[in-house]
């Protein structure tokens, strides 16, 4: 029998969350994000899921290659751009839309040989100050790009650092705002400014939805402004589930430790169960005692430190869970009971994004079947 350890993927919460997308922005088009080999959970495992999007957006030229291969015809945009001029052949080939940053992806087209002219995404640094040209350089790189018979059509796209919050106790966003409406009022093309915070945030405001949005982390049932909010008030599900079991069961007496460097001590007697997950799947080992866990869909608490290849878990109120108990440690329980990815990564101080990026390679993943 293989570890009992698995990466469930639930095709309809995926679906599901997309068309939270698609709601909030009516109006617009939708890149389901699928970077990162779809935020962990495998690109061929959304794919299915994430076909009503308008278009896929990426960044791995082989990820989009995947998706060609899969069977996707309509558009596929790579975020960064090309990373040499070499890659531009492959956009030719594959027809991919490609983010221009920077005066060397221009240059590099000027000099790409294609029958075809390419759709790009004009960048601009509105702030955040990552990718993208600056307000003022703007002008001058859409100019240069539309002169070039290797552009097809040029649209344009900024990226906001606090859609999820406040900046400085003001509107996260109203500063790269008003950088970009300053600098882009008057050019043609369509326009993609909202990430998943903005898209939750602020989908009462047109400009900000604008011609696409681009949904990443809510697809997959990650909450960007954990948390403020949570799973309940956007209405996402969990698009992954992390399931383990409980291979062992011991009984504590007041003044016994558990697991490494004893930083757990009963203080009265407990039963806890030992949980066939560690870091080594991906289980973040900064999630001290106490981190919240579903067991047989009841939640209770982790104990002790997290080891490589397993962590504890108190059964002490759940004299029902023992031996091959299910353990959730995050997503959603067989019963139906949910634990949001963000309450973990919150006990380990981080983001949902980083634990669903983080499942190692030997944690198997499975595909839900889709309930009719
Ligand atoms: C990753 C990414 C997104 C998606 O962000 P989420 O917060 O996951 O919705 C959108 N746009 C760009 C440019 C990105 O790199």
């Amino acid at each position: 029998m293989p570890r009992p350890i698995q990466a469930l993927i639930h095709p309809s919460n995926l679906a599901h969350n997309l068309a939270r997308a698609r709601a909030c922005a009516p109006d617009a088009q939708v890149w389901a994000v699928v970077k990162a080999n779809a935020y962990g959970h495998g690109v061929e495992n959304v794919f299915e899921a994430f076909r009503a999007a308008d278009g896929f957006a990426l960044l791995d030229l082989d990820e989009a290659q995947r998706l060609r291969d899969l069977g996707w015809r309509g558009p596929i945009l790579l975020l960064e751009g090309c990373f040499e001029p070499r890659d531009l052949e492959l956009c030719s080939r594959l027809k991919l839309w490609h983010a221009v940053h920077c005066e060397q992806q221009i240059d590099w087209l000027a000099m790409h040989k294609t029958h075809e002219p390419h759709r790009v995404f004009l960048k601009m640094n509105s702030g955040m100050n990552r990718l993208g040209f600056s307000p003022q350089a703007f002008r001058a790189a859409w100019t240069r790009l539309n002169a070039l018979p290797q552009v097809d059509e040029i649209s344009l796209m900024t990226h906001f650092s606090d859609a999820d919050a406040t900046r400085f106790g003001e509107d996260g966003i109203a500063h790269q705002m008003a950088a970009w409406t300053d600098a882009t009022q008057d050019l043609p093309g369509e326009r993609s400014l909202s990430n998943s915070a903005a898209t939750l945030r602020y989908n009462q405001r047109p400009e900000v939805r604008a011609d696409w949005v681009r949904a990443g982390i809510m697809s997959y049932g990650g909450v960007p402004d954990f948390p403020e909010h949570d799973l309940a008030h956007w209405d996402l599900r969990p698009g992954m589930s992390l399931r383990a079991q409980v291979i062992a069961v011991q009984h504590l007496q007041p003044g016994d430790s558990v697991g490494y460097g004893s930083t757990f001590v009963a203080e009265r007697p407990m039963r806890i169960g030992t949980v066939a997950c560690g870091y080594a799947d991906g289980y973040p080992r900064h999630a001290g005692s106490g981190t919240p866990v579903l067991v047989n869909g009841r939640r209770s608490l982790t104990v002790g430190r997290v080891s490589m290849d397993m962590l504890a878990v108190d059964l002490t109120e759940l004299p029902d869970a023992g031996f091959g108990a299910e353990v959730t440690l995050w997503g959603q329980s067989s019963q139906g009971a949910v634990l949001s990815i963000d309450e973990v990564a919150r006990a380990a101080g981080t983001i949902g994004y980083e634990l669903m990026c983080a499942v190692t390679r030997r944690v198997p993943v499975r595909v839900e079947p889709i309930q009719p």
